[in-house]
């Protein structure tokens, strides 16, 4: 490519980049022989992307062995210039960049490949592949996985929407009907009329649309071809989403504090909560272990071999552990499979109602930026189950839709949960003390609730906390934090369980107060009745 025409790609480029773009799913009605060829075509994509990613593997290795990339590597990160230059001679040496693998791409392409895949689908997987590579090189990831026969790719999409893979929208008698055309293919879409989120996204430009192939919960199930798969077709449409009518866009700015596991709102005007987050998952994620270990039950009865005398795994030695799918096992895998499919839908549907439920009070919306990352490391099970920083995602986007911002006001500056707006003192709490009580008078109160009130009135210019700003909301606040609280303590009356971190212990237990206590063990004890001789020195908070 000549460097004019780099540029003017590249201008394409960032012409596309600023239309926003949101997606529509649809699914496909396939015939036997439609399926056959799909499954031909996606099994040729699957060959052409691993021996991409095998040709940039092979590369990446060369790179990486060569001592420039330890010189490279050995220029300190503040001489930002150099070390970037060097590092992209070394790319440029090795061809391992998005345009070469395009380049190593057209040469695997021709064969028997070429009958199947257009060279603009072929241009998609060889990105894909370098951006798995790209991962690795970067050290975000530890190896890239080949697809295997078994597995089988199960998207391939297109950049453009006028030639290959491709979705045309034909206005008919009866409705609008849409097909989305592969080779001689035309897959009919089962398109809603009446569903105005499907009707909405029709009308809009198409930038590219991506098949899907997904396993069904069995091969007899509806829709699904012989091997089990149900076809799907994705969208990317150029605008923003439809917005329901049904939600409604508050006016009231929100303060929020995120928990691993619960989610305390305080809008300046409106009601305060503290609730679980995704509490209705649970039942799935129950169901999801029940299999898990079923399966491991399963594997270990078909391979007894793999197993030590203590029933661990063999040590993996020169030859390679070979284990046995039974027939049962496989079985249980595609319900687990669809268990965690169900759940994913479930949990999108929670973060979804939660969502629309924060915009109709308001959509100004400040809490302290917390690393999900660190929470995943620290509290693995739960943000897995409840994906905390997917629904923060999901809320930013909303409010950014509706007029609204989402303020994440960096937690070093303004440390909320230790902060004391009576005295100003920053005084820290251990994780396991949920209440914030302090010598000064404020308090006690549940601390995520106080941390979310802190939050609603903070600046976002100046987000440091200081406590004259504060004096002159705190009146009509407590009360409200009061209410709250006086809420959750209705519902653990009511036997309802709450989560320990609200530190709400169950009715008839009593519940420490005073914050020199270790509140958390301290009520765990006491709600198993072993520690009676306690019971002077927890007497409930005053409220
Ligand atoms: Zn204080």
């Amino acid at each position: 490519m000549s460097k004019k025409s780099q540029a003017t790609a590249d201008r394409g480029k960032e012409a596309r980049k600023h239309t926003p773009t949101f997606l529509l799913e649809l699914p496909l009605q396939v015939n036997e022989g439609q399926a056959a060829r799909l499954r031909g075509h996606l099994e040729a994509g699957r060959q052409f992307y691993n021996a991409i990613l095998s040709e940039g593997q092979r590369r990446l290795r060369a790179m990486r062995a060569d001592p420039a990339w330890q010189a490279a590597r050995a220029i300190p990160r503040s001489q930002k210039q150099e070390r970037h230059a060097a590092f992209l001679r070394l790319r440029e040496h090795y061809g391992f960049s998005e345009y070469s693998l395009h380049e190593a791409g057209k040469v695997l392409r021709i064969s028997w490949l070429a009958v199947h895949l257009d060279a603009v689908l072929a241009q998609t997987l060889a990105t894909r592949a370098y951006q798995a590579l790209n991962r690795v090189c970067l050290g975000r990831a530890k190896r890239v996985r080949f697809r295997s026969r078994g597995r089988g790719l199960s998207s391939i999409e297109n950049k453009r929407d006028d030639t290959g893979l491709r979705f045309v929208v034909e206005p008919a008698e009866a409705g609008t009907r849409g097909y989305l055309l592969w080779k001689q293919d035309k897959l009919e879409a089962l398109i809603d009329r009446d569903d105005p989120v499907v009707t909405y996204g029709l009308d809009r430009r198409i930038k590219y649309a991506r098949l899907i192939r997904r396993r069904a919960s069995s091969p007899q199930a509806e829709g699904a071809d012989r091997e089990g798969y149900r076809y799907f077709v994705q969208l990317a449409l150029e605008g923003i989403p439809y917005s329901k009518p049904k939600h409604t866009i508050g006016q009231d700015i929100i303060g929020g504090d995120l928990g691993p596991s619960s989610i305390a709102l305080f809008p300046r005007e409106g009601e305060a909560s503290l609730t679980q987050f995704c509490e209705e998952l649970e039942p799935d994620a129950q169901e999801l272990r029940r299999l898990h270990r079923k399966m491991e039950r399963q594997r270990r009865a078909a391979n007894p071999d793999n197993y030590d005398e203590k029933g661990r795994i063999k040590k993996q030695g020169k030859k390679k552990l070979h284990w046995k799918q039974s027939k049962g096992y496989q079985k249980t895998r595609r319900r687990k499979a669809e268990q965690e499919r169900k759940l994913a839908a479930h949990r999108k549907s929670l973060h979804g109602k939660k969502v629309h439920e924060i915009v109709a009070v308001g959509n100004t919306v400040i809490i302290e930026k917390v690393s999900y990352k660190a929470w995943q490391k620290q509290y693995g099970k739960s943000v897995g189950l409840r994906a905390p920083g997917m629904f923060i995602g999901w809320l930013r986007r909303t409010v950014a839709r509706t007029g609204g911002t989402l303020i994440e006001v960096p937690t070093h500056s303004t440390q909320l949960s230790q902060f004391c707006h009576g005295c100003g003192r920053h005084v820290k709490k251990p994780l396991a003390q949920r209440w914030h009580q302090c010598a000064c008078g404020v308090g006690p109160i549940q601390r995520d609730l106080y941390s979310a009130f802190l939050a609603a009135y903070l600046d976002p210019a100046d987000p440091t906390p200081s406590c004259a700003h504060y004096l002159g909301y705190w009146e009509g606040a407590e009360a409200r934090l009061r209410a709250a609280h006086e809420r959750l303590e209705q519902r653990a009356n009511e036997g309802q369980p709450l989560p320990r971190s609200f530190g709400i212990s169950r009715a008839g237990a009593r519940r420490p107060g005073s914050p020199s206590q270790p509140t958390q063990e301290l009520a765990f004890l006491l709600t198993r009745g072993r520690l009676k001789a306690w019971k002077d020195g927890s007497e409930p908070p005053l409220l």
